[in-house]
């Protein structure tokens, strides 16, 4: 994707079985009774939802990246899985080599959050994949991820996190290369971090401008399209808030349905790039045209 003076890869880390059955959750219809799993209050309306694109539970959930190459700077944004979740992930070096870039060149590595799938890149194995990278990331996921009661207060589900998370920073701690930030701030001339806590506490979004054009990479604000855009108050159990998750997607669609700006999503189907539609009160996705022409053919 071309964004004005900026060139946007999309790298794919892997794709993985996402246990949609298991995780989902909707406030039910009284709000004080909290919320429940979609797949066992609701199956009619989940089952539906996921049919109406063909598909079942578990559904195939991809783990995106996103480079961007400013001209002056090399950037990436979150880092895949690393070594953390298995074999069908840790592919994004070897995409990145396959695009024309090498792990060397990146100046910056932008984390949403610290997630096994978005940090565990940065340092498969414990080693340093981004020599001479910083790694940035809000101070309030680091404050949560790198605290040990909040360890061994956690659902079992993300206690391997923290392991994650401490071993993956650590080369990097240890080398004065990790900088965690506070608040909305811009990192880099046209690269601004935009603060969407309710996944986890320091969960961020990255909305990259150039010439007029955006591109909003946004983390985990969705997890399974054919679900989550048509009805976006379902949210996954493993938001640290879930009500603040729900309320930062509906946010998140309406302006960027409005404003249309490009979208670049973690767990998208590959590339994950596109836009938000709005028809009749519900929200769509509409990928981006793929096209392998990379400049207009001579006339
Ligand atoms: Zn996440
Ligand atoms: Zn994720």
């Amino acid at each position: 994707l071309v964004l004005g003076d900026c060139e946007i890869t999309a790298l794919l880390d892997g794709t993985h079985p996402f246990p949609a059955a298991e995780v989902l959750t909707k406030a039910r219809a009284d709000k004080s009774a909290g919320r429940s799993k979609l797949f066992t209050d609701d199956p009619e309306q989940a089952n539906a939802l996921l049919s109406a694109s063909d598909l079942k539970a578990p559904t195939e959930g991809s783990i995106n990246a996103f480079l961007i190459n400013t001209g002056s700077k090399l950037v990436l944004i979150d880092s895949g899985a690393g070594t953390l979740y298995g074999s069908c992930c840790g592919h994004l070096i070897e995409n990145l080599r396959a695009s024309g870039y090498q792990p060397e060149q990146v100046d910056e590595v932008l984390l949403t959050h610290l997630h096994a799938d978005h940090v565990g890149g940065i340092a498969p194995g414990g080693i340093a994949a981004f020599p001479n990278a910083i790694i940035r990331s809000s101070k309030l996921d680091a404050d949560y991820w790198l605290n040990d009661e909040n360890e061994r207060a956690a659902h079992d589900f993300l206690r391997p996190m923290f392991e994650g998370d401490k071993a993956s920073l650590k080369p990097y701690i240890l080398a004065g290369r990790y900088l965690p930030f506070e608040g909305e701030q811009e990192m880099l001339p046209g690269i601004r971090a935009i603060p969407t806590p309710g996944h986890t506490p320091g969960h961020t979004s990255y909305m990259v401008e150039s010439r007029g054009q955006k591109l909003l990479v946004w983390g985990d604000v969705v997890h399974v399209a054919p679900i989550q855009f048509p009805d976006p108050s379902v949210t996954v159990e493993y938001d640290t808030d879930e009500n603040q998750a729900e309320a930062d997607r509906e946010r998140i669609f309406a302006d960027a349905a409005k404003q249309r700006y490009w979208i670049g999503a973690a767990h998208i189907s590959f590339p994950g790039l596109g836009h938000v539609g709005e028809r009749t009160e519900r929200f769509m996705w509409i990928p981006g045209e793929y096209t392998t022409r990379m400049s207009v053919p001579a006339q």
